[in-house]
């Protein structure tokens, strides 16, 4: 059962320049920056009402984040939904036979269980499906 949308990732060069326009200019306010290591990534939020704007910087230069912004440039690059139980969730995809990326949930930033959809199987756009504590 999906809840509602999540996050929207958006890959950056550089969270600091991007915090210039999404935090100064836009004036969303940055909650917390952390390092998700597994996914090569330094991860900026910045809370709009009850979602949140990911801001992904690459720690590496073979990161999944790198490898986007070197194929497609910056933007946006994962649209994430909330979901009751993520295992159900995936259980249930992979029924369906939806193409997934992960087919047993890890653990993203903040602690929450994440699990990415193949964009092959969402026409075209990286879904990532989240489980809040
Ligand atoms: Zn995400």
């Amino acid at each position: 059962m999906t809840i509602k949308i999540d996050h929207i990732g958006i890959a950056v060069k550089s969270i600091a320049d991007a915090l210039a326009f999404y935090q100064d200019t836009l004036g969303i306010k940055l909650s917390k920056i952390e390092e998700v290591s597994e996914q090569k990534v330094r991860v900026a939020f910045l809370p709009v009402g009850d979602i949140k704007i990911e801001l992904l910087e690459s720690t590496s230069e073979d990161g999944p984040v790198a490898r986007f912004i070197e194929k497609n440039g910056e933007g946006v690059q994962h649209v994430a939904f909330q979901v009751e139980n993520i295992e159900e969730t995936l259980k249930e995809l992979k029924k369906s036979g939806v193409r997934l990326i992960d087919e047993m949930p890890r653990i993203g930033a903040n602690g929450s269980k994440i699990a990415f959809i193949h964009p092959k199987a969402s026409f075209g756009t990286l879904i990532e499906i989240c489980e809040r504590k």
